[in-house]
């Protein structure tokens, strides 16, 4: 999203294209450092990391693209899968859309999973087709990658309500500034204080928040929007409205 939130020190030119507020906040000069540091609070680094060894050797190893990427496919998890399912919701694989995979070398495992956080993307989504949700998944993963591992969302959700994966489940995303731990995020596009999220949004998110919080045993108090945790317009005012609604009327539990 693009408008400014009250007290923040927007750098509009420097948040790249599918950043929401969460992005915009963080001074371009620290870019993300919170999101993706390597070290810090973590205590590790990559030569210390055995398991960020094991990952970024497998990705030398897959000459051509990356276990997440578009071109190598693998039988562990959803890997490598052009579409897979969570709980009863499909959901369509990286593999389907995604040109490169993740910077492991940037990446932090995910722990726990103990949260969901929902958001919009801030951008305008009209109308939608396959294709168009594809160019636009892979518009974020490339703006966001220029500064972070990946994409920041883990899922996404388009306007005719398919599911896109984004960053996968065993990253840490870069969605929340300093929530990133053990929280899934779910993005929907559209710019939701100017548009209302469609019916097949408003079918598929709580599908898939239901789905998540069956795999990760998350109740209702453990899904947030990006503005229950920080100060931001994200999800914007109509999908804030709605996540307030499906939480007290029981549509989640
Ligand atoms: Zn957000």
């Amino acid at each position: 999203m693009y408008e400014p939130v009250p007290g923040s020190k927007h750098q509009y030119t420097s948040v790249p294209q599918g950043a929401d507020v969460s992005d915009q906040m963080i001074p371009p000069n620290t870019a993300h450092a919170p999101e993706e540091s390597i070290s810090g609070k973590w205590g590790w680094t990559p030569e210390k990391s055995k398991w960020r060894q094991q990952q970024l050797a497998k990705q030398r190893a897959k000459a051509g693209g990356s276990s997440y990427g578009t071109s190598v496919s693998s039988s562990a998890t959803s890997r490598g899968a052009k579409t897979y399912y969570v709980g009863h919701v499909k959901v369509i694989g990286r593999k389907s859309w995604a040109r490169k995979g993740p910077n492991l070398a940037r990446a932090n495992k995910m722990g726990r999973i103990n949260k969901i956080t929902v958001h919009h993307d801030g951008i305008l989504m009209p109308k939608c087709s396959y294709s168009i949700a594809a160019k636009r998944m892979e518009s974020i993963r490339g703006g966001h990658a220029s500064s972070w591992a990946d994409i920041g969302y883990h899922y996404c959700i388009d306007r005719d309500g398919r599911v896109w994966e984004g960053r996968p489940i065993d990253l840490q995303g870069a969605h929340v500034k300093k929530h990133n731990p053990n929280n899934v995020g779910v993005m929907v596009m559209g710019h939701f204080n100017k548009q209302s999220p469609s019916k097949q949004q408003l079918r598929a998110l709580p599908q898939l928040l239901k789905a998540l919080q069956g795999k990760y045993r998350i109740s209702k108090k453990g899904v947030f929007t990006h503005q229950e945790l920080m100060p931001t317009a994200c999800p914007g005012k109509y999908l804030q409205r709605y996540m307030v609604g499906i939480r007290k009327n029981g549509m989640i539990v």
